[in-house]
């Protein structure tokens, strides 16, 4: 078997209505079993990428390989989807007055009933809803029929899930537990996960690949701490980290002499508070507490910068500080 499971070659898709719409020329290959999350801000074509993925729009351009075939858009094909890729949208599209059991249920065929019922017992486990079986879709938050709706597209014998938006309906505890569940499942299972979002901290963790996409182009590619780590893109930058972006001319007043470039960047934990030659006398304009840690917002020459800050309760607003930006990036 092909090592690569989904290969996009050229795609473009322009929507008629705008001019800069859609996505454009994009190229990746994904291999089996990887985890990969698209990251984008909003309307920066994720979701077309995902769709073209799936075969649910005819694109301009390109084609989309998936096992080694190329996936026909809706002119080629009646009803869009292939019995090994699923795709989970925000809607979920369960039936809502069915039970848990039955919306899962009934992807299987009767042919064998107690296959079915195995099958969809242990995709519930996995998805740990199986305590809710026996209730309507209707009974359920938010969380719960994300859950369901996962469950419903891995129960037949899925190869490739896409998601668009998971973690949109959930809150921040039940986050991070689907977070690590998709992670486990497709451990487990072997499944590969193309996964969409706006919200960085969504897939920054969880993912093996991260594809970063900035109107309608992929930007970069890479596993998450090195895309982290060397951002191509002032964008990637501000999308992943909350970066510190300034512009040379403050650079050069804070002392960063060495720059070159239009802008310098950096991630407020790279800035060192201590003191060594090349540390610089800043003041401290605010401390925002962060739980186990201070986010400190300094200035030096009237140029603010922020600072991660572990030792809490140390510096206060109007004192003066020692710090140095230990490492930063020039575009
Ligand atoms: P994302 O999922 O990243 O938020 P989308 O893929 O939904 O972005 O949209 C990308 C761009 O294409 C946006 O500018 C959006 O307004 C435009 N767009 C999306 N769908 C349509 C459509 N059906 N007709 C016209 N423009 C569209
Ligand atoms: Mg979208």
């Amino acid at each position: 078997m092909d090592e690569n499971i989904i290969s996009v070659k050229n795609l473009t898709k322009q929507y008629q209505t705008a001019q800069a719409s859609g996505i454009r020329d994009i190229n990746f290959d994904i291999k089996r079993g990887e985890v990969v999350a698209i990251i984008g801000e909003s309307g920066s074509g994720k979701s077309t990428l995902l769709k073209s993925i799936f075969g649910l729009l005819k694109t301009d351009t390109g084609e989309v390989i998936f096992n080694g075939k190329r996936v026909l858009g809706p002119d080629e094909q009646l009803i869009p989807g292939h019995k090994e890729m699923k795709m989970v949208t925000q809607d979920f599209s369960l039936n809502i007055y069915a039970k848990v059991y039955d919306n899962i249920a009934s992807q299987l065929s009767n042919t064998n009933i107690k296959s079915k019922q195995e099958k969809t017992v242990a995709i519930m486990e996995h998805l740990r809803i199986d305590h809710l079986r026996d209730k309507k879709i209707i009974e359920l938050s938010g969380g719960e029929q994300q859950r369901v709706a996962i469950a419903r597209a891995m129960v037949t014998d899925t190869q490739l899930l896409l998601l668009d938006e998971p973690f949109s309906q959930v809150d921040a505890l039940l986050k991070n537990q689907l977070r690590a569940d998709i992670k486990r499942i497709a451990a487990e299972t072997g499944v590969t996960v193309i996964m969409v979002s706006h919200d960085p901290a969504d897939g920054l963790f969880l993912a093996d690949v991260l594809l970063l996409i900035k109107e309608g182009q992929l930007i970069q590619k890479g596993e998450p701490s090195h895309v982290y780590n060397h951002p191509e893109h002032v964008y990637t930058a501000q999308l992943l980290g909350n970066a510190v972006v300034l512009p040379m001319e403050d650079a050069l007043k804070l002392g960063m002499t060495s720059a070159k470039g239009k802008e310098v960047l950096f991630y407020p934990e790279w800035v060192e508070l201590k003191n060594t030659w090349n540390s610089k006398r800043y003041e401290v304009k605010d401390v925002y507490y962060k739980g186990f840690y201070e986010e400190l917002l300094l200035e030096r020459n009237g140029v603010t910068i922020r600072a991660i800050h572990l030792n809490r309760g140390e510096h206060k607003k109007n004192d003066h500080v020692q710090a140095n930006i230990g490492r930063f990036l020039e575009f």
